[in-house]
């Protein structure tokens, strides 16, 4: 199944896999047993929390910037992120040769800040209570001539992206249930290409925060929905939007947008850590919570099924980590 009105295509989503073949690390397919029988489904877990710099984000950012002309390789590539796409572009950039500006807000974690700056990227700060981030991101672009990489809303990001959908469907076959985690729509607009090409009967969900739900009421509105930014521990998906191409692919291609609350995120992220032996950030939780604990509305029926999960990431700051599964939300 091929959409030619849709913004990228199963093609480009090969020809990403080409390009992050021997750069990206192919992520293993985890299972568990207790999983299985938590959720009465055979649960496949595709664990980006084991990719490069710690998140999906660098098939995305890389598979984007290894497409610049010389020109654009010359100047380099901007983003604005504190979270994973600033270290997928400072990554990138470096493994690239060429330069990249990261657009951070000064009260960004520290830590952040400094692993972004060791990947090679020049960080700058700004204040978000007085200075407008898109007006700074502009001015430095246009006066060195660099290219700015959003983090979803990018035909390149999205296909990089996808390869992770299509790596799990190399590795595991067949599945009943395409599970993603979802914040602006990159991820599951990439791996919803790949999985109804290669699986047309195969139903793909975004899950969103339950806070954040901005992509479920879009899609269920038919329109671009804004809304306030979420109060989630899912930081990865606090967007307050879709983007008008990851929306395209999405209301197309998904079956549904699933959302779950933060304390399925808790007990998601223990499970990992308990039986998994596994480090996940909250927002990498989103899918496979849906799956074992059901999503907020207990629309979705796993049952017998297989499906297949993507944990998207695992970068959360180790003190936060601790008290959260100590704590709770
Ligand atoms: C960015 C991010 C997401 C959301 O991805 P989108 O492409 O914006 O939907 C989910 N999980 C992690 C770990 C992320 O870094």
């Amino acid at each position: 199944m091929s959409n030619p009105s849709l913004p990228i295509s199963f093609a480009d989503i090969s020809a990403a896999a080409a390009r992050l073949q021997g750069v990206a690390h192919r992520t293993p397919v985890h299972t568990s047993s207790t999983a299985n029988a938590r959720a009465g489904a055979e649960l496949f877990f595709k664990c980006e929390n084991f990719q490069r710099m710690g998140a999906f984000k660098f098939r995305g950012g890389y598979n984007a910037l290894a497409q610049f002309s010389p020109e654009q390789r010359k100047a380099g590539a901007i983003a604005f992120s504190s979270g994973n796409h600033a270290q997928a572009i400072a990554l990138s950039a470096k493994l690239l040769g060429m330069q990249s500006v990261i657009v951070m807000p000064k009260d960004a974690p520290e830590a952040k800040i400094r692993a972004t700056r060791e990947y090679g990227a020049e960080v700058i700060l700004f204040d978000r209570y007085t200075q407008d981030r898109e007006a700074l991101g502009k001015q430095i672009a246009t006066e060195r001539g660099m290219t700015l990489i959003p983090p979803y809303n990018h035909a390149h990001v999205m296909a990089g992206q996808g390869t992770a959908g299509l790596e799990l469907i190399e590795e595991v076959g067949t599945l009943d249930i395409l599970l993603i985690c979802m914040g602006g729509g990159g991820l599951t607009s990439g791996c919803a290409v790949a999985a109804k090409h290669l699986l047309p009967q195969c139903d793909v969900y975004g899950v969103e925060p339950l806070a954040g739900n901005d992509f479920q009421q879009s899609f269920r509105s038919g329109q671009l929905v804004k809304i306030d930014v979420p109060r989630t521990i899912a930081d990865g998906a606090q967007t307050q939007s879709p983007g008008n191409l990851t929306y395209a692919v999405c209301k197309a291609l998904l079956k549904d947008v699933l959302t779950v609350d933060d304390h399925a995120l808790v007990n998601t992220m223990r499970f990992f850590a308990e039986r998994m032996k596994m480090v996940i950030e909250p927002t990498g939780g989103l899918a496979a919570a849906a799956a074992m604990l059901g999503d907020s509305e207990g629309k979705l029926d796993v049952k017998g099924k297989r499906v297949g999960i993507i944990v998207s990431g695992g970068n959360v700051d180790p003190a936060y980590y601790a008290q959260l599964l100590r704590d709770g939300v």
